[in-house]
């Protein structure tokens, strides 16, 4: 009863010309034709339960926005306006025309850099695909941030990066990713949007892009699964084999913390005991590390980030399908 009360009343939050027939840098896609028919508004009008998620995005990230003044980092410059195209280098061209408008989350202070913030709310799904494989997974944020970056406003600054700020919805658990403005990239997205809105019509090609895009009946006339990335291939002696090991880790796992338990509390205080042919010994090694805590007592939370380096790690995930 409220659901449906609820659902009625997000008509409210609709409003004229919702993400169609307009561009802003959040709907222009790496894939030219979803830029055209986004552009001719060739698309269903979002539905209420998407109108109240893009409205719950906006409170998460004021929230987002709060949670890193906690911790310490200035933010300035909340929901500016930035334009973005080709009039600000080629002023003889109507700005009406070919310029788009969008607005930054805000710029933030990293290091006595100044960068463009971007926060996300995002599924757990979703967030760990952005762990796993950066940007590559949000092709729309890349494209999004490195338009902002484009911005003449923007490089006027001397602003290059933008921190892309994303929490997981389900347990607040916060994770970044930093894009570096590339103006090839930039200026490619500006000439093709430029194109179209000069009568370009771009065709359809198949790409991964078509995997979770909404006008895959339009261009395919069918929901497609592209598998050209994936090798389909049969050893079934490897299969096999690696099925066993996989069982044998479990069920080691299983008796190690079955066993465990028992011959630690045997070993009670003492060095070391024999059970069996068994040795236990208690041996304990020096470390040294950082306490997070104490440095963020001390010298602040948003200091953390002048000392914190990352890297990208690549592993290796086998799992059964
Ligand atoms: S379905 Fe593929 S080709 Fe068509 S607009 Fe989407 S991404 Fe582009």
């Amino acid at each position: 009863m409220l659901a449906e009360a609820v659902l009625a009343g997000a008509e409210k939050l609709r409003r004229p010309g919702d993400q169609s027939g307009r561009l802003y840098p959040s709907n222009v896609s790496l894939c030219p034709r979803r830029t055209y028919l986004t552009w001719i508004g060739d698309r269903e009008p979002p539905s209420q339960e998407a109108l109240l998620r893009m409205n719950d995005g906006h409170y998460q990230e004021e929230e987002m926005i709060d949670d890193l003044e906690r911790a310490g980092f200035e933010i300035v410059d909340q929901q500016r306006r930035v334009t973005i195209g080709p009039s600000v280098e080629h002023p003889e061209v109507p700005l009406s025309r070919q310029q788009m408008t969008g607005r930054i989350d805000g710029k933030i202070l990293v290091n006595e850099e100044w960068c463009i913030l971007d926060c996300k709310a995002m599924s757990s799904r979703r967030i760990s695909e952005f762990r796993e494989q950066g940007f590559q997974s949000e092709p729309s944020i890349k494209v999004q941030m490195q338009l902002y970056l484009h911005s003449a406003e923007i490089r006027k600054e001397g602003i290059t990066k933008a921190i892309v700020y994303a929490k997981n919805k389900d347990n607040c658990r916060p994770f970044d990713r930093t894009i570096i403005y590339s103006e090839v990239f930039a200026s490619a997205l500006v000439k093709s949007f430029v194109d179209i809105i000069e009568g370009w019509k771009p065709p359809a090609e198949r790409t991964s892009l078509c995997l979770t895009c909404p006008y895959t009946l339009k261009c395919w006339g069918a929901h497609s699964i592209d598998f050209s990335g994936v090798k389909v291939i049969s050893l079934p002696e490897v299969v096999a084999k690696w099925k066993r090991a996989k069982f044998h880790q479990v069920l080691s796992k299983e008796l190690m913390d079955e066993v465990r338990p028992l011959l630690v509390a045997e070993l009670g205080d003492r060095k070391a005991i024999t059970v069996d042919d068994l040795k236990i010994l208690r041996v304990s090694s020096h470390r040294g590390e950082m306490d997070k805590i104490l440095f963020v007592k001390k010298y602040g939370a948003a200091a953390l980030t002048s000392i914190w380096t990352e890297k990208d790690v690549e592993q290796i995930r086998i799992t059964e399908v």
